[in-house]
């Protein structure tokens, strides 16, 4: 039976806990209110005349009572009943009084159920039994307290409420240890994750660029231990961009997702197939030789030459280039080396007519090198010389109230026909071809101008200056910035300087000595493209800078992608750990912006907050 609450309690007065949660603060009083809730299980001797238990209860306040009452414990129908009855059991209340010690066995018996393994069980036992040896049996048969007879209610509350609170707490303990053990498990699954992400494409589930380079790094020692010659396959597609652009980029994955499947049916299980950027893959080939990698790269040509893929009634048919760099015993090559030679070739494959192989040869590299030189120099050049350098600037926020705390400046070049050129097509050349110190240095003197020239209320504003890694180890830097600050009166702590996770690792000691001298002038420091250098969270934590810039390609796709979020709340986390500020770029909608204020970013920049313009913003 069940009895209902508070059934014998007068209305003029208030039960015992109602009277104490009335003096009572609100947690005690949730507590009480809980623990109000439990859900207690009585099983009476129906022999006994004293006052029922039950009722004392209910009496109390208790409302999930469930009582039951027995003639003689050792009634076998009794312990399925109680099994039955109990559910949601919190307590046990059991009464021995006329069954002494076979009570006990009773009680062993429910304790040892499964069911009630983690309930506290209370004997109510006859005073004529107190004995030391009765007390000691009944605690080892399972009984966590004795109440001996007669019960009164001013003995029975409290230590049924001890009880209970007893009971909340083992369960709190149960749970968070189930709640550990499945946060640890989730975030194993979550590290499995990470360390096949850093090693893997996400798209085609191939090696991604970082697996292939320790690859080609083994193959290099391989090559010289074993005495035999590897190969490396670079293949790009031919225009794949036209599938791209006319079908859209989900179409566009599946189409690379299905020249994988083509590669991979095509080559030896041993061979490593990796896609290092979005329509280009490599293989990498131990022990083999010239003619036969030149086969295997005129087979897979043939094979993609002969692909037909299908979307929305039409087909499409893209050829391949592919350029074969060979691995030499006798050559003392790094891994970017032979990757740099595969890539060449692929270059001469399709400026040959594309669709083609074409093995890497010395002429080759030079004659790329000159043409594009030929090419780029003098256009270059004739920018520095002639003014056609120009800077854009793009806000950079405080998130926690929207305020424009500074800009980064980003070079463009100005063409022959007025057209602005991006960075990407010339820093690169200009960094190999050695121009890059004058564009380095015509950008810092430049700034710093803009600084001096701003109005006096526009004092706190800062600007960012990205320089190439060659920048930090030219001993000319130093003196450079000191003049150029000394002369325009611009405050040292104005300037941030950027330096890519690549660059400062490059020349990791050159390069750490001139941040600290530049900082010690007052400028400060941000490590740009930050996540993008796995290997390097090691070097962070001793690199001397203020900033912690996110890296676009984890930000862009935040909204949607949960391992991005991982990350990036991880890199806040490692931010803040080494008391650095973090910086996210490529914000480009609200919502990105809203998650990132969650996370604790500090500042953000983006095509939603201000794409680059020619002119500083404020608000
Ligand atoms: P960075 O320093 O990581 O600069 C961020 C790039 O992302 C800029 O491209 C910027 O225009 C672009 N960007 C900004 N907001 C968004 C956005 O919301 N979405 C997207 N998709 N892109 C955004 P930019 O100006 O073409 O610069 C490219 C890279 O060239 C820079 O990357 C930096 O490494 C280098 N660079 C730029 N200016 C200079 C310079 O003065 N000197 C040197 N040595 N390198 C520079
Ligand atoms: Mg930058
Ligand atoms: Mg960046």
């Amino acid at each position: 039976m069940t009895i209902s609450p508070n059934s014998d309690v007068q209305p003029a007065y208030s039960t015992d806990l109602e009277t104490h949660a009335q003096n009572s603060s609100k947690s005690e009083k949730l507590n009480l209110e809980n623990i109000r809730q439990k859900g207690i299980y009585v099983i009476e001797n129906s022999n006994d005349e004293s006052a029922s238990v039950a009722s004392m209860l209910a009496k109390s306040g208790f409302e999930k009572i469930f009582s039951t009452t027995h003639q003689n414990t050792a009634d076998k129908s009794l312990l399925r009943k109680i099994q039955q009855d109990a559910n949601n059991t919190d307590l046990i209340l059991l009464d021995i009084t006329h069954n002494g010690l076979s009570g006990l066995e009773f009680c062993r018996k429910i304790h040892d159920l499964k069911l009630f393994h983690d309930t506290p069980l209370i004997i109510i036992a006859s005073k004529n039994i107190w004995h030391e040896d009765f007390i000691y049996s009944a605690f080892l048969a399972g009984a966590i307290d004795i109440i001996f007879k007669p019960v009164q209610r001013l003995e029975l509350i409290p230590r049924v409420i001890s009880s209970l609170l007893l009971k909340t707490e083992r369960d709190l303990r149960k749970n968070h240890k189930i709640e550990l053990e499945n946060e640890l498990a989730e975030r194993k699954v979550i590290e499995a994750r990470l360390q096949y992400l850093v090693s893997h494409d996400e798209l085609t589930g191939l090696c991604n660029r970082r697996r292939l380079e320790q690859a080609l790094e083994t193959a290099v020692f391989h090559s010289k231990r074993k005495n035999y010659t590897s190969a490396l396959l670079y293949i790009d597609l031919d225009q794949f961009k036209v599938i791209n652009d006319a079908e859209g980029h989900a179409t566009g994955d599946r189409f690379l997702m299905s020249i994988a499947n083509q590669l991979r049916q095509g080559i030896h299980k041993d061979n490593i197939l990796a896609r290092i950027s979005s329509d280009e893959y490599s293989i990498l080939v131990e022990n083999t030789t010239d003619e036969k990698a030149r086969g295997l790269a005129e087979k897979l040509r043939r094979s993609i030459d002969g692909y037909r893929f299908s979307t929305n009634d039409k087909d499409y048919h893209i050829g391949a280039s592919i350029g074969v760099a060979m691995i030499l015993p006798e050559e003392d090559l790094t891994a970017s080396e032979i990757l740099a030679r595969s890539t060449q070739a692929c270059f001469e494959a399709k400026t040959h007519g594309r669709n083609m192989v074409h093995m890497f040869s010395h002429d080759d590299l030079e004659t790329h090198i000159i043409r594009n030189a030929a090419n780029w120099v003098p256009k270059i050049r004739d920018a520095i010389e002639n003014n056609r350098l120009c800077m854009h600037y793009q806000p950079v926020i405080d998130v926690t109230n929207g305020k424009i705390t500074g800009h980064e400046a980003l070079i463009r070049m100005i063409d022959y026909n007025g057209k602005l050129v991006t960075p990407d097509s010339f820093i690169p050349i200009a960094e190999r071809m050695g121009l890059i110190r004058d564009i380095d240095f015509w950008v810092i003197n430049h700034v710093i101008d803009v600084l001096h020239k701003l109005p006096e209320k526009y004092d706190h504003q800062t600007i960012n200056i990205n320089l190439s890694m060659y920048a930090f180890q030219d001993p000319a830097l130093l003196p450079l910035v000191c003049n150029k600050l000394a002369t325009t009166g611009v405050a040292a702590n104005r300037i941030t300087f950027e330096i890519t996770e690549t660059a400062a690792v490059s020349n990791y000691a050159n390069t750490r000595r001139m941040i600290k001298q530049l900082r010690k002038l007052g400028c400060c420091f941000a490590l740009d493209d930050f996540g993008t250098g796995f290997s390097s969270f090691n070097y962070i934590k001793q690199f001397p800078v203020d900033y912690l810039k996110i890296d676009g390609c984890f930000i862009r796709n935040l909204t949607h992608d949960q391992v991005d979020q991982r990350l990036v709340k991880s890199m806040i986390d490692v931010a803040k750990t080494l008391n650095k500020k973090i910086v996210a770029e490529y914000v480009e909608n609200e919502e990105i912006l809203n998650l990132l204020k969650k996370y604790g970013i500090d500042l953000a920049q983006g095509y939603y907050i201000g794409a680059p313009k020619a002119d500083l913003q404020y608000n």
